[in-house]
């Protein structure tokens, strides 16, 4: 594995932890919500410490949630942040249970919540975490066992018990533990079922990258080899190949296709005089002009420095002649500093029956040759 490769694991990893630790508080803010109240709902039914313990922690939880999504949002996540979410949760239950419920509810529902935050430790898909939670889960518990125990007589919420008449038994204790024990170990088989999901995930978002920077390298490489790039037409390479494949189709189907050499009237001297740049511009605007004046399956190429090879795949004379007159009276281009023309001159021929690829391009080379010696600035054909 690279080290590029490696970063992009991380990333993504940590991308998607992101993204389960914003379930996780979305969770979060609902339950408290929900405390709140359910808080608000029985205020006249319990003692004035607790209901306010109940709604300073539930609006800590609140607030702690609505914390890491900045974090989060603000690309500010830190990975331990799950362990101290996760341990803040299991804190402020076990205070909650402890101020708000009576002794009853400590024992039975208010333990049962502790699975609820194993559940949301299991969705952050790392099985460490879990066991974390699980653990904490329980050295909780047995702290404050302890805690009302050793006290002997503790104020619950509403309910002042003593607990020499109902001590909690070892046995329940350790069924509870048992219990515990297992669905923790449940949970942490499932995180590591989500984990594998999660690590499939991120190997198919990054074969798929990978995939997509190697058709890029493809795409780019073979724009590369087929590409011009001053004129962003296709090279001498690529046009011959198309010329070869068209030759080759012609044969078979007696289409008649038809070639034209477009070569730029005393192109030297406008380099002479105004600079190799200026002539650049030249070649690119009378490149954009053919391009404008030809039919969709024509096709144009740069075949050398300052001459174009264009193919028109099923022709007749006439036209091929008539497209060149065009193309001549189209790319004719006034110089912006010395206002004089630039112009082209274009050799046209038609495919013929014994022709080779080689013959048909020096057929089309003799006409515009004809062309220069006639003056330039005009289509000849042969
Ligand atoms: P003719 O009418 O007989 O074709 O005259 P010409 O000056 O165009 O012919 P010649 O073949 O002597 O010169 C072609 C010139 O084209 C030479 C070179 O400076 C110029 N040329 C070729 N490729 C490029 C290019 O990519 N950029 C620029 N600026 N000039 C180029
Ligand atoms: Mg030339
Ligand atoms: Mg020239």
């Amino acid at each position: 594995m690279t080290k590029a490769s490696g970063d992009l694991i991380r990333d993504l990893i940590i991308k998607e932890e992101q993204k389960s630790e914003r379930y996780a508080n979305y969770a979060r803010l609902i339950f408290t919500l929900l405390y709140i109240l359910g808080g608000i709902s029985i205020k006249g039914e319990i003692p004035a410490h607790s209901f306010n313990t109940l709604i300073v922690l539930s609006s800590i939880n609140f607030l702690y949630g609505i914390f890491v999504l900045i974090l989060i949002r603000n690309e500010r996540y830190i990975p331990w942040l799950k362990y101290l979410s996760v341990i803040f949760d299991i804190i402020i239950l076990s205070i909650f249970i402890y101020s708000i419920g009576s002794y009853r509810t400590f024992k039975n529902d208010g333990f049962a919540l502790y699975y609820l935050w194993i559940v949301l430790a299991t969705i952050r898909f790392s099985p460490r975490l879990t066991l974390f939670a699980g653990i904490s889960s329980i050295s909780l518990y047995l702290l404050m066992l302890y805690f009302v125990q050793l006290s002997g007589s503790v104020h619950f919420g509403t309910i002042t018990e003593s607990y020499t008449t109902e001590m909690v038994s070892a046995r329940s204790i350790a069924t509870k533990m048992v219990m515990l024990s297992v669905f923790i170990a449940v949970a942490v088989y499932i995180s590591s079922i989500f984990k594998r999901l999660v690590t499939m995930t991120v190997n198919e978002m990054i074969i798929t990258q990978e995939n997509e920077a190697l058709s890029n390298k493809l795409e780019n490489a073979t724009k590369i080899s087929e590409i011009d790039p001053l004129t962003q037409l296709y090279n001498r390479r690529k046009i011959s190949q198309m010329l070869d494949e068209i030759f080759s189709e012609a044969t078979l189907s007696h289409q008649k296709p038809a070639l034209i050499i477009v070569d730029i009237d005393h192109f030297k001297p406008v380099n002479d005089r105004f600079g190799h740049l200026e002539g650049d511009k030249v070649l690119v605007q009378i490149t954009q002009r053919m391009q404008h004046s030809l039919r969709k399956e024509d096709i144009l190429g740069r075949w050398g420095g300052e001459e174009f090879l264009i193919i028109l795949p099923n022709t007749d004379i006439d036209t091929a002649l008539f497209l060149g007159e065009r193309l001549r009276k189209h790319v004719i281009l006034q110089l912006p500093i010395s206002s004089e023309n630039v112009t082209c001159s274009f050799g046209v021929t038609l495919l013929k029956d014994d022709d080779t690829v080689e013959s048909f391009i020096r057929r089309a080379d003799k006409a515009l040759y004809l062309s220069k010696e006639n003056g330039r600035n005009r289509v000849m054909h042969l």
